[in-house]
């Protein structure tokens, strides 16, 4: 088995996800006692979260950066940055590494096309709904992108940054996010597909919320690193 290398903490609401289904995904593989070998650098996200709101963003990635070179160090095999939108600096956090990071939406984009959907909502924090740094390589594989309009984009990001990574969970929440996703299906009948990408929208939007694939990149993270690990 090789050695998960994972920076959570951003939040640690869905590293705490990471952890677990890891060594769920290992336990149902191997039975037994078997457990993930990971080794986890949780940063603190008040740091992280500053730099990002502060447009601070080359720093955030010297930052981690240095976690994942430490992972690396200390003898992961490859690296999963625990958050969609960290990924806006991948280019910053691999230029020092010999070890591969696991990258969360090609993950996403070669499972929605296994489900053969062609068109998906993404949503997101306002980075990565606005930005094209993941929906650039969703787009390169042959997926199409709707994203929110900029007032729904704000609800969905404070949602994300005001409710979930704190660990608040409402049903008012939820309810919002079910009338966007609503919205925008009625107005493109094209619409296959939701992408959960922020890895705490997971601890909100369940399965049968909504009468659409789902996509949870959280998920989606853990199932190809078990795949590379076993
Ligand atoms: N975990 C979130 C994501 O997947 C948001 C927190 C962050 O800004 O990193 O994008």
């Amino acid at each position: 088995m090789k050695t998960i290398g994972l920076i959570g903490g951003m939040s640690w609401e869905s590293t705490a996800s990471y952890y677990q289904l890891l060594n769920e995904g290992v336990r149902e593989k191997l039975g037994g006692f078997h457990s993930a070998k990971i080794i986890m650098h949780s940063v603190d996200f008040d740091e992280i979260h500053r730099l990002q709101h502060e447009n601070r963003w080359d720093e955030a990635g010297e930052v981690l950066a240095k976690h994942a070179h430490a992972l690396e160090v200390a003898g992961a095999d490859f690296i999963l940055i625990c958050t969609n939108t960290m990924h806006k600096v991948a280019n910053i956090i691999e230029k020092n590494l010999t070890i591969p990071i696991v990258h969360i939406a090609e993950a996403t984009a070669d499972a929605i096309n296994e489900k053969k959907c062609k068109k998906s909502i993404l949503l997101g924090t306002k980075f990565t709904m606005s930005e094209d740094f993941n929906k650039k390589i969703l787009e390169a594989n042959g997926i199409k992108i709707v994203v929110p309009d900029e007032e729904s984009m704000k609800s969905i990001n404070s949602i994300i940054f005001d409710e979930l990574v704190l660990g608040k969970v409402l049903d008012k929440s939820k309810k919002r996010y079910i009338e966007i996703i609503e919205n925008l299906c009625e107005n493109d009948k094209e619409i296959d597909s939701v992408i959960l990408g922020c890895t705490e929208i997971g601890l909100l939007i369940k399965k049968d919320d909504i009468n659409l694939q789902i996509f949870d990149t959280t998920p989606l993270h853990v199932n190809r690193a078990l795949h590379l690990a076993l």
